[in-house]
């Protein structure tokens, strides 16, 4: 028996564990004592949902599809054809067969759709569950074997609106401070966030900070635990948050709260922005405008960390509400210290990794400005939708799941000649693959992991496994392409990662990088920007938008948003084949609010219909944590077929899906 450290491969909190392990097989996990962020804690899904490992639906093999075997036969070259007796049948749909032959398919057929269509016609659409190694490896191969700059990562989903929203305002789209700093605050402001559920450990350690005689404001559509044990619980309305920050705003700016220091000395278009907010026309309701008032007069007193989730990102004008926070840090110089600052909750465990790697249409590694822009992911679609994209390399991206218009996507993938898919399990993007390589999870690898806090993790296998790495199809793939990816362990790639981004991280050996907090001035820093912004002036600017009109519910229709539940992670791609967590939840239901939920059936289901599509039929249940005349809904299992209800509507500057407000109407099925 023995005890591996490693880091939590759910969400962007990063938890460091403390593995059992005998005979290669993972008996138990704990929180590791050691940990600099968990110091000990773990939540649900980190202490229990390590089952999936040893799921008997991992995919071992390489699987093709059966249609392109038909389809592309005649086309292969004779040797190839030769081979194709080793595929063996493993359903209806697929063959399996050994990586070599998968491999050999893949690359001629990359190769034949280079050759017909160009580099243009290749899209690669990363997810963030992987390592530093494997995200730098995707983009390096799309970028320099294929020749194609259309690469992007979960982050589209989730919070490119943070990294936009912050580069504009003070040049870095990053956490400015560590978590332990939520000990440092004076004032904690949660906007957006269910904390407790999508970052618990995060949501743990506001809570203790709350009860040693933290403030706590919550604002939220809903109540949430976080909201229960705050000082100031702010409700708002649907699609009202560029609103209510630029209405705080405003106070602070009409009553002289500012820190008129620190917006000399550290910023420069302060005057224009005065002007702008002044002239802001923010309509709040009498009862509302009395706690944003007293949230104004305390964030302009208190040393205050702003944490926000996709609460905020997911709107229509989720970068515009991240620049509003920004500016109220900016107003009441609440950044660049202890204890205050901006904290993106950022999602997977290695979404700030993989943006950092640039695997990104409009970042190199290392937050390079590219020679030419790419695609993004809904770009990458509406392109197979008319044909100018023919192929897609995904690495553990559910998109036909987790993104919105699930009905064009759907239809898109299928019009692809090519889609190649690595996974651990066949999600509904692999099912529709021609291609699947099942590859080795965050237990069974090793590699760097960057969480919400820019802290890097060095993974230690805790159990061995036959499984290639992510990085390591690719770099087979580019030999057989004769451009040879000549990089051939993490080391190696972490030292070209280092070439690129030395600002960044460094030179020192890999061993070196555990527990480091990366800056963007060769300092390894936990805080950023104590003396200067990342901006070429060095000062931050203050980004005015407009407040926009909030959504309003006619008749018989309800405002829907969605979230995650604490003991399933998004798709469910892992957490849904761990036995332990699926026992508590096993399948999305809809909250509803109790004076609505009388004047409805709760022993029927339901299905929710939106103008662009229809859910399947799901379960109601009353909870007064909802207001009247709204809904909310997790997305975590695919049969449940939620975000049908969602359509192109986006972020303007970063195409992130209105995943959190959607009119629907609920039908008795
Ligand atoms: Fe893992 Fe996140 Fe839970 Fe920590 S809070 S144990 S990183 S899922």
């Amino acid at each position: 028996m023995a005890v591996v450290k490693t880091v939590c491969t759910y969400c962007g909190t990063g938890c460091e564990i403390a593995a059992t392990v005998e005979n290669n097989t993972i008996l138990a996990i704990e929180g590791d004592q050691d940990g600099e962020v968990s110091r000990g804690k773990l939540c649900v899904k980190g202490r229990y949902g390590f089952d999936f490992v040893a799921s008997p639906a991992r995919v071992k093999r390489p699987r093709i599809k059966k249609l392109f075997i038909a389809h592309n036969r005649s086309q292969m070259p004779e040797i190839l054809q030769k081979r194709l007796f080793l595929l063996s049948e493993i359903d209806n749909d697929f063959f399996e067969c050994d990586l070599d032959i998968a491999l050999d398919i893949a690359a001629w057929k990359t190769e034949d759709i280079l050759q017909r269509y160009g580099s243009g016609s290749f899209g690669f659409i990363g997810g963030a569950r992987g390592n530093c190694e494997s995200a730098y490896i995707f983009q390096k191969f799309a970028r320099e074997i294929i020749g194609t700059p259309n690469v992007d990562n979960c982050a589209r989903v989730c919070h490119a609106p943070s990294l936009a929203g912050l580069s504009r305002t003070i040049g870095l789209g990053a956490a400015t401070n560590p978590f332990s700093d939520i000990y440092e605050a004076e004032l904690i402001v949660v906007i957006g966030s269910n904390t407790t559920e999508a970052h618990p450990i995060v949501g743990l350690k506001i809570l203790e900070a709350a009860k040693n005689g933290c403030k706590l404001a919550v604002i939220d559509t809903r109540r949430i635990m976080l909201g229960k044990n705050a000082d100031l619980e702010i409700l708002i309305g649907f699609d009202s948050n560029l609103k209510t920050l630029n209405y705080i705003a405003k106070y602070i700016v009409e009553n002289r709260l500012y820190n008129q220091q620190f917006l000399s000395e550290r910023t420069e278009n302060y005057e224009r922005y005065f002007q702008q907010i002044t002239d802001d026309h923010n309509a709040i309701d009498d009862n509302l405008a009395k706690l944003l008032n007293s949230l104004a007069e305390l964030i302009a007193a208190k040393k205050t960390l702003f944490c926000w989730g996709l609460g905020v990102t997911e709107h229509i004008d989720g970068s515009d509400c991240v620049s509003a926070i920004s500016n109220i840090a900016l107003l009441t110089g609440n950044v660049g210290k202890i204890g205050a600052g901006l904290m993106p909750l950022r999602g997977q465990n290695n979404v700030q990794g993989a943006c950092d790697m640039g695997v990104l249409p409009y970042y190199e590694t290392g937050y390079k400005q590219p020679k030419t822009v790419g695609l993004m992911t809904p770009q990458m679609i509406t392109a197979a939708q008319n044909g100018t994209i023919k192929a897609i390399f995904n690495m553990g991206e559910d998109i036909v799941h987790t993104h919105s218009n699930q009905t064009k996507i759907a239809a898109a993938v299928d019009q692809l000649e090519f889609l190649c898919v690595n996974d651990l399990f066949m999600s509904q993007t692999a099912q529709k693959a021609d291609i699947v390589f099942g590859v080795a999870s965050a237990y069974e690898k090793s590699g760097i992991y960057i969480n919400a806090e820019r802290r890097l993790h060095i993974a230690a296998p805790l159990i061995r496994s036959e499984l290639l790495d992510d990085w390591q199809i690719f770099a087979a793939l580019s030999k057989r392409l004769n451009k040879p990816i000549s990089l051939n362990n993490y080391e190696e790639i972490w030292r070209e990662i280092q070439a690129k981004a030395p600002q960044m991280f460094g030179s020192k050996p890999y061993a070196d990088m555990q527990n480091r907090q990366w800056s963007s001035d060769h300092s390894f820093a936990a805080r950023l920007h104590t003396e200067s912004f990342a901006t070429p002036s060095g000062k931050a600017t203050l980004f005015f938008a407009p407040s926009r009109a909030c959504a309003e519910c006619a008749e018989n229709t309800f405002q829907l948003t969605t979230g995650r539940a604490l003991e399933i992670y998004n798709n469910g791609a892992q957490t849904n084949e761990s036995a332990r967590l699926t026992r508590k939840i096993s399948e999305d239901a809809v909250l509803i609010a109790p004076n609505d939920a009388a004047k409805l059936d709760l022993n029927r289901r339901y299905a929710l219909i939106s103008r662009y599509g229809s859910s399947s039929p799901l379960a109601l249940k009353s909870s007064p944590n909802i207001a009247v005349g709204t809904l909310f809904c997790t997305f975590h299992f695919a049969r449940s077929r939620i975000n049908r209800l969602f359509g192109d509507e986006c972020d303007s500057q970063t195409m992130t899906p209105n995943f959190k407000s959607i009119r629907v109407q609920l039908e008795p099925r």
